[in-house]
Formats: structure tokens, C-alpha cells, sequence
């Protein structure tokens, strides 16, 4: 079963992404986990990464495609897989399915995690994070024991300045701009599945494996 997971930055489909992974024992393949840890084995590909990360540019679509079908191709990811954070745009999707049917492959669904903007932007502002242990909660739904006082260590929460509405703002207009037409892009191709994003996270959950089948 070979997924990839698409939806706007906030909207929950990396924790989908995880629930897919371990329910269906297939690898949740994200791809700064990818650039990571080809970093830190010091892979040529990584070598390559490495360079222009290094010099704040982007890691060229081809590259990035390479390092994903590298890791498509470890054992762990012969059942299937699912995608999270790749591809981001119409190229690297184009990419990917040229490189899959090389070897005679094809990407089985595309999940949209579905959350109106409005939504995002009102659950992000309500995050609040502890810079001095990393502990994250949610005003809402995580909320510390005192208001605005870190339950591990005591130090007062912020709002990060990526949380913030305007920050949130910015990466939904990257989002619509560059990923949203991978929504038209899989549709066409006939395997995206549509999940509405607004329901509790296990009701998402139970969506998608309804879609997946058990
Ligand atoms: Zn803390």
C-alpha cells in the first residue's frame, strides 16, 4: 500500500501519517527524517543535501526525489509506505511517478486531510510552547496545569512566532499556491481520497481506514 499524505501545514496529517504506519506496519517516511539521518550516515546523497542546506537553499526537486526513491527501496518499504511532506509540488510529484515507473511501480492513494484555513489558523494561535524544555500544549486541548506556566520545568509559555496567525497565514498562501494543485494533480490520476479534517483526530483516523480498508 504506497500512500502519500497531502493537507495544509497544521492540519494533522503527520499524526495520521503515524497512525497509517503503524496500523498497516509499513514506514512513515517523511523527508526531514530522510535528510537527516543521510546526513548523519554521511550518504553521498546527503553530501549533496548537505551542500545546499548548508547554504540556505532549497534541496533541488531531483535530489530530494533521488533520496526518497533511496529510501522507497530499503526492505522495510516493500509491503508499501506512506509519504508525509513529499512530493510539495507538481514537478516533484512528476518526479516521483517517473521515477516509480521505472521500476514498475505506482502510488496506490493520495489522502487530503481536509481543514479549512480559518480552522488552521485558529488551532495554531492556540499553541503555547516552553523555549527552555521544548514541552508544547494547547490552550484547548493540552492545556498546562497553570495557565501560561510549563507543567516540567516552571517557565512561563509563549506563542511561537511560527504559530502566530500572520506566520500561519503566510504558509497556508504557500500551501494553496504550490501543493493544492496536487489535488487536481492526483484526482485526475484517480486515487485521491478526500478525509474531512475538522473531526477529532480518531474519527479522522477512522475515515481514512475505512478508505485503506482493514
Ligand atoms: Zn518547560
Amino acid at each position: 500500500m504506497k500512500i502519500i499524505m497531502l493537507g495544509a501545514p497544521g492540519a494533522g496529517k503527520g499524526t495520521q501519517a503515524k497512525q497509517i504506519a503503524s496500523k498497516y506496519s509499513i514506514p512513515h517516511i517523511s523527508t526531514g527524517d530522510i535528510f537527516r539521518a543521510n546526513i548523519k550516515n554521511g550518504t553521498e546523497l546527503g553530501k549533496k543535501a548537505k551542500e545546499y542546506m548548508d547554504q540556505g537553499l532549497l534541496v533541488p526537486d531531483e535530489l530530494t526525489c533521488d533520496l526518497v526513491m533511496d529510501r522507497i527501496a530499503q526492505d522495510d518499504a516493500k509491503n508499501g509506505f506512506v509519504l508525509d511532506g513529499f512530493p510539495r509540488t507538481i514537478p516533484q510529484a512528476e518526479a516521483l511517478d517517473a521515477a516509480l515507473t521505472k521500476i514498475g511501480q505506482s502510488m496506490d492513494y493520495a489522502i487530503d486531510v481536509d481543514v479549512p484555513d480559518e480552522n488552521i489558523i485558529n488551532r495554531m494561535s492556540g499553541r503555547r510552547a516552553c523555549l527552555n524544555c521544548g514541552a508544547t500544549y494547547h490552550i484547548v486541548s493540552i492545556p498546562p496545569k497553570k495557565e501560561g506556566i510549563c507543567d516540567t520545568c516552571g517557565n512561563e509559555l509563549v506563542l511561537r512566532e511560527d504559530d502566530k496567525p500572520e506566520t500561519v497565514k503566510k504558509r497556508l498562501d504557500v500551501y494553496h499556491d504550490q501543493t493544492q494543485p496536487l489535488i487536481d494533480y492526483y484526482n485526475g490520476k484517480g486515487i485521491l481520497k478526500s478525509v474531512d479534517g475538522t473531526q477529532p483526530m480518531e474519527k479522522v483516523f477512522e475515515d481514512i481506514t475505512a478508505i485503506l480498508g482493514a
